[in-house]
């Protein structure tokens, strides 16, 4: 071989390769040993990879780790495709198992993103969505029985910006009573503190850029489904084909994560519950949005269907607009960042931060009143959260 030719035909030397951690696997595609081995695995006869759009062996293990998350204590299994974000693990769900004049019923107060995508993408291709208030069932129902063409219920809770929650399994019910798929946004909870499956939903997709991740470092999505063929033949054809791949290094971010998630959850439950309750007796602050809360309106629901109440919180200043103007100016320890499920404590005022560009009215509509922060609570000492808001409110 010349010096100028690179390709290593064989490992390096023959000791243990044996990783004790879950490698990078940074390769767009896999040599066949053998033309007869190739073609076994293009024909799907023989297993194996080809190329990392349709599977990477780092993408693979991660998605499978988090299905068995979702399943875990559950009689059953279930199938995971990584995508690269939360939204196109959204998308590539929608894609793959439904078709133009198909529509989806949901709530009005989802994730500001899919309410867009949901509009303004799937509507382009003849997708509908309608929206209907998901805790009111007997409006559920009747959405269902005046139009067959209904075929997904997507929900998401507990939900932006007032955790308020819906009932998974009351609504998975009535889905398939029409028989229509039941598909939730688990992003919120992760599988630590809620396990939709549990309560009989088809697909539950998640956000791997927030808890699940848990470090702000990388932005990647899955869709888990339960049926292996609708997963192998729509999902994951739709994911290949449209090219939402997960990048093996995002998922790798992802595996590190997941090793602290319960860990982490449980810190950030501790602390949001601290925190609800010294903002609930602070003079300054009028509500406070925290469904671990009896005060909460679904307290007793988010009980029976999740584990813990999460680390995200809202409260409404009564000073209104300026109130939070002046607090988010104050705020030294934590930080005022757009995202959440990070490690450490994200601070959001919508009225003049995410939603400055929303007209009022659509903005109250959805619950985005002008006192309102949200806050996705860390795992620092909680006192030093505490402190940094006492402090802010002046
Ligand atoms: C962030 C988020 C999404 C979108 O995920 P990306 O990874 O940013 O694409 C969807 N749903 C919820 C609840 C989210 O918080």
């Amino acid at each position: 071989m010349h010096f100028d030719s690179f390709t290593v035909k064989e490992s390096p030397d023959n000791r243990t390769t044996r990783p004790h951690i879950l490698p990078i696997y940074a390769t767009s595609s896999f040599a066949f040993e053998s033309i007869d081995q190739g073609i076994g695995i293009f024909q799907n006869i023989e297993s194996g990879h080809v190329y990392s759009r349709y599977a990477n062996p780092t993408v693979d293990t991660v998605a499978q780790k988090i299905a068995d998350l979702e399943t875990h204590g559950l009689d059953m299994t279930a199938h995971a495709v990584m995508t690269s974000s939360g939204m196109s693990a959204i998308s590539t769900l929608l894609m793959g198992v439904l078709k133009t004049g198909d529509k989806v019923l949901s709530q009005a107060n989802l994730y500001g993103g899919t309410t867009d995508l949901l509009k303004n993408i799937f509507g382009q291709f003849g997708v509908e969505t309608v929206f209907v208030n998901l805790r009111n069932l007997e409006d559920v129902d009747s959405a269902f029985r005046n139009d067959p063409s209904i075929k997904m219920l997507y929900c998401e809770t507990p939900a932006n910006p007032t955790l308020a929650c819906v009932d998974i399994q009351a609504l998975s019910d009535v889905a398939h009573k029409y028989g229509a798929w039941c598909a939730i946004d688990n992003t919120f909870p992760t599988p630590y503190l809620q396990q939709p499956f549990a309560f009989g939903v088809d697909f539950i997709i998640h956000s791997t850029t927030k808890f699940l991740n848990g470090h702000g470092n990388s932005t990647a999505g899955v869709v888990i489904g339960k049926d292996k063929e609708v997963m192998r033949k729509k999902v994951w054809n739709a994911m290949k084909l449209v090219g939402t791949n997960c990048s093996p290094f995002e998922a790798w971010l992802t595996y590190n994560g997941l090793k602290t998630l319960t860990l982490r959850m449980d810190r950030h439950c501790a602390n949001a519950l601290a925190l609800a309750h010294f903002l609930e007796n602070h003079p300054a602050v009028e509500r406070v949005n925290y469904p671990g809360l009896t005060s909460h309106p679904d307290h007793v629901l988010a009980r029976r269907q999740m584990r813990g109440f999460g680390g995200m919180l809202s409260f409404e200043l009564k000073g209104g607009l300026e109130a939070g103007i002046s607090c988010m100016n104050r705020i030294r320890f934590c930080t005022l960042a757009p995202t959440l499920g990070d490690t450490d404590t994200l601070i959001l005022h919508p009225a003049s931060m995410s939603h400055l560009s929303i007209p009022k009215e659509v903005r109250l509509a959805n619950g985005i009143t002008d006192g309102l922060v949200r806050v996705s609570v860390g795992i620092e000492n909680v006192e030093d959260i505490v402190e940094d808001l006492e402090q802010a409110f002046g």
